[in-house]
C-alpha cells in the first residue's frame, strides 16, 4: 500500500477507501493543506466517525469523498470507481450512489421548494411517473417522521431545525445511496431534537444497508453511532480503531484530551483530567515533527523534529505518537 500513514488500511474490501488525500487551499496568507495525506477506509455497512476540533479538515475530507472541492493529490477509491479520476458526467452518476447530509439543513435545502417538491427532485428514477414519484416521496417523507399533510408543502423557512435534517435525509436516501455522509447532522440541533435524529440515522442505516461516514467535533456523539472513529487534528489522522475500545483506552493523548473535553454531564464518560489547553497551532505553519507537540502533555524531545507515523499500537488499534499512552494511563473514571 502507498505511503507510510496507511498502516490501518483494510485492503480490497473496502467500500470506500481513501488513500493519502491531500486537500490544499490557496490563500491571500499563504497556502493551507487543509487535509493532509490522509488515509482510511470504511468496509461495506460500517460506520466510520470522524472527530476533531473545529478547522481540523473532517469537512473538507468528507467534501473531498465526493469530490465537491478539488484534490490536490492522493485517491480515492469507491467500489471499482476511482473517484480522483473519473469524468464529470460519470461523477455525476456515482455522486447518486453517495449522498451528504450537512450540518445546516435549512442551508441545505433550497429555499423556494416546499418539502415534497425536495424530496421529489431527488427522485430521478428513469420511467416513473409524477404519480409514482409523488407516492414515493410521501413514503420517504414517512419514513422520517415527517408524514403528517401539513408538511408537503412547507418551505424550508417554515421547519424547525431537526424537521429541516429531516428533509435533507430524505432527499438524501431517495436515490437508494451505499454510502451517506453526514457532516455534523446534529451539532446545530437542540440537544433534545439530537437524540431523536440520530436515532432516526441508526434506524435508516440498517434499513437500507447504508455505509456511513459520520463526522462530529466530539467523541461523545460517535461512540454508539459508529463502529470505527478516526481522530484528526491538524489535517493528519491522529489515531484509528474500534469505536468502543478507542473510547474506553485511547492510544493518541490527542484523542485522551478530546475525550476528557466531552462535557461531565455524560454519565458513561466522567474522566477527571485537564481538558485541552491552548489553540490549534496555525494551520498555514504547522509545527514540525508532530503536529500536536504544542499542546500534547507527553511530549518529548523526538516529537519536536520526527513525525510520527501511524502503526498498530495495540491489536486493531492505530496511532501516529511515539510514545502512545497504555492502559496504566486511562484515568481512573469518576462518580458523577
Ligand atoms: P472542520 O470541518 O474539521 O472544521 P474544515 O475541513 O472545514 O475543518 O477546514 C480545514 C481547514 O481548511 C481550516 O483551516 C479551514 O480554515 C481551511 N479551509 C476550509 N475551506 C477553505 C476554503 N474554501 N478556503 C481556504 N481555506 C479553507
Ligand atoms: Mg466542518
Amino acid at each position: 500500500m502507498a505511503g507510510s500513514g496507511t498502516a490501518h488500511l483494510r485492503g480490497d474490501d473496502a467500500l470506500l477507501s481513501v488513500t493519502d488525500l491531500v486537500v490544499e487551499y490557496h490563500t491571500n496568507s499563504g497556502t493551507v493543506q487543509a487535509v493532509s495525506t490522509v488515509s482510511f477506509d470504511v468496509l461495506p455497512g460500517e460506520t466510520l466517525g470522524i472527530v476533531g476540533e473545529s478547522g481540523c479538515g473532517k469537512s473538507t475530507t468528507g467534501r473531498a469523498v465526493l469530490r465537491l472541492d478539488h484534490i490536490s493529490s492522493g485517491q480515492i477509491r469507491f467500489g471499482e470507481h476511482r473517484i480522483e479520476r473519473v469524468g464529470k458526467k460519470q461523477l455525476r452518476e456515482l455522486r447518486r450512489d453517495m449522498q451528504m447530509i450537512f450540518q445546516d439543513p435549512v442551508a441545505s435545502l433550497n429555499p423556494r421548494r416546499p418539502v415534497k417538491e425536495v424530496v421529489v427532485e431527488g427522485l430521478s428514477i428513469a420511467g416513473s411517473n409524477s404519480d409514482e414519484k409523488s407516492t414515493a416521496a410521501e413514503g420517504l417523507l414517512n419514513q422520517v417522521g415527517l408524514g403528517s399533510e401539513r408538511f408537503v408543502d412547507m418551505l424550508p423557512r417554515q421547519l424547525s431545525g431537526g424537521q429541516a435534517q429531516r428533509v435533507a435525509i430524505a432527499r438524501a436516501l431517495a436515490l437508494h445511496p451505499r454510502l451517506l455522509i453526514c457532516d455534523e447532522p446534529v451539532s446545530a440541533l437542540d440537544v433534545s431534537v439530537q437524540a431523536q435524529i440520530l436515532n432516526l440515522l441508526e434506524e435508516l442505516k440498517s434499513k437500507y444497508d447504508l455505509t456511513v461516514v459520520f463526522i462530529a467535533h466530539d467523541l461523545g456523539v460517535v461512540r454508539s453511532f459508529s463502529d470505527k472513529v478516526m481522530v484528526m487534528y491538524l489535517g493528519k489522522v491522529c489515531e484509528f480503531g474500534d469505536s468502543i475500545e478507542l473510547y474506553d483506552n485511547p492510544a493518541h493523548p490527542y484523542s485522551r484530551a478530546l475525550l476528557d473535553s466531552v462535557p461531565l454531564t455524560d454519565p458513561d464518560r466522567a474522566f477527571a483530567g485537564p481538558a485541552l489547553e491552548g489553540d490549534v497551532p496555525s494551520p498555514l505553519a504547522p509545527p514540525p515533527g508532530c503536529r500536536f507537540q504544542t499542546r500534547c502533555p507527553k511530549v518529548q524531545l523526538r516529537c519536536e523534529s520526527e513525525e510520527p507515523q501511524m502503526r498498530e499500537v495495540r491489536p486493531g488499534q492505530f496511532a501516529a505518537c511515539h510514545y502512545p499512552l497504555d492502559e496504566t494511563d486511562a484515568r481512573p473514571l469518576v462518580a458523577s
